[in-house]
């Protein structure tokens, strides 16, 4: 498989051109072609010679990705599903405005892309680890999702969050790249206090993102409140206990300057009762952090469900009091397996039906 045009940044590119003697303007020309006219051909860079052209389809290729279906939900929230060169699946769900989830504006449209295909982590709430990890997604394979998302939708994305399927922590290398396709002007242009990027809680790695010049924000997967709880929801909690995550979201808190997103996603019976809200309502008072508190979505083959929207309130309720921004999620695309992970199992296995 040759790599992709996309996944070269203007230096790669640069050092590409002069061994092959050309000027370097031609970088720009083809990044112009790729990003601004988002062109799905080589042979389309008409303002390159044919020479050019030939070489370069010789050592790159262009589509990291390819549509295969689409689905929409009855509040516009839309699914895709794509498929990658290897006949792999990534989803990435396209959020219309949501200012109870994501802050003020009412005009954002939010893209939830992926970073991994599966996912090692194997929490226990989680569609995207029910089939174990596959593999890593390049840069141009993230960056591709919008790219895609927008092609089809025919509308600009101005907000990304890393909460499709995978650990983007555990892909940090082509995190970073993706990070700079996505935000450098020449590439999407999206600004990095629009990005946020969700984890299950790898300490190491936040210490490194933290470090990371640009303002990403940050998002949390808690789910619970103390490491017994925890630790029966996030296999990871037996590596980094809860002590360890806060002690690094605190280091973050004083690097980025915008709130951290605690994500907690209420069960029924195992951390929806008032001792983990109060215990969570703490935790967050002592970073400034917000809190999204989300019904669990059930999942074919787990056993858990959500607690009645009472209890779910009364939660909410309970960070409210201690002064803690709390949003209880209304279920977004609910009707169309959002959940992370779901609509590619049910792809993966109708696939493997036809195998069979
Ligand atoms: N691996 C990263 C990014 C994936 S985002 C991380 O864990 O943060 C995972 C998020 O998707 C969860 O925190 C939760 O907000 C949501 N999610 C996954 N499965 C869900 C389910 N069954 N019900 C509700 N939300 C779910
Ligand atoms: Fe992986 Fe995140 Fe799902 Fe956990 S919640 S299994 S880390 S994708």
């Amino acid at each position: 498989m040759k790599p992709s045009l996309f996944n070269q940044t203007p230096d790669e590119l640069s050092a590409v051109l002069s061994d092959l003697g050309e000027p370097s303007y031609r970088g720009e020309q083809i990044l112009d072609w790729l990003w601004r006219k988002r062109t799905s051909s080589i042979d389309e860079m008409s303002n390159l010679p044919a020479r050019l052209r030939d070489q370069l389809k010789a050592s790159f290729s262009l589509q990291s990705l390819s549509p295969t279906r689409a689905q929409g939900s009855s509040d516009s929230t839309r699914k895709f599903l794509f498929r990658l060169h290897d006949g792999r699946y990534v989803e990435t769900v396209l959020i219309p405005a949501s200012p109870a989830l994501f802050g003020e504006r009412s005009d954002r449209r939010t893209l939830c892309v992926s970073s991994q295909v599966g996912c090692a982590f194997g929490c226990k709430f989680c569609a995207s680890g029910l089939d174990g990890f596959t593999r890593n997604l390049s840069a141009d394979e993230i960056a591709g999702q919008v790219l895609l998302a927008e092609e089809l939708s025919k509308e600009k994305v101005n907000n990304i969050v890393f909460m499709g399927m995978g650990e983007p922590l555990a892909n940090m290398t082509q995190l970073l790249r993706a990070l700079d396709l996505i935000t450098a002007p020449w590439g999407l242009g999206i600004g990095a206090r629009h990005i946020t990027v969700s984890t299950s809680g790898l300490v190491p790695q936040i210490r490194k993102l933290a470090d990371h010049p640009q303002q990403i924000r940050l998002a949390i997967s808690l789910h619970g409140a103390s490491d017994e709880v925890r630790s029966q929801i996030m296999p990871i909690n037996q590596r980094w206990p809860v002590s360890k995550l806060f002690e690094v979201l605190k280091y973050w808190a004083t690097r980025k300057a915008q709130k951290i997103t605690l994500e907690y996603i209420l069960i029924d019976g195992l951390n929806a009762d008032a001792s983990q809200a109060h215990l969570l309502a703490r935790r967050a008072q002592s970073l400034n952090a917000k809190v999204n508190l989300i019904p669990y979505n059930t999942v074919e083959g787990l056993l858990w469900k959500r607690p009645s929207e009472d209890a779910c309130s009364a939660f909410r309720d309970v960070l409210t009091e201690y002064g803690v921004p709390a949003t209880l999620r209304l279920e977004k695309g609910h009707d169309i397996d959002a959940a992370c992970g779901q609509l590619r199992l049910k792809e993966e296995e109708s696939a493997k039906g036809l195998q069979a």
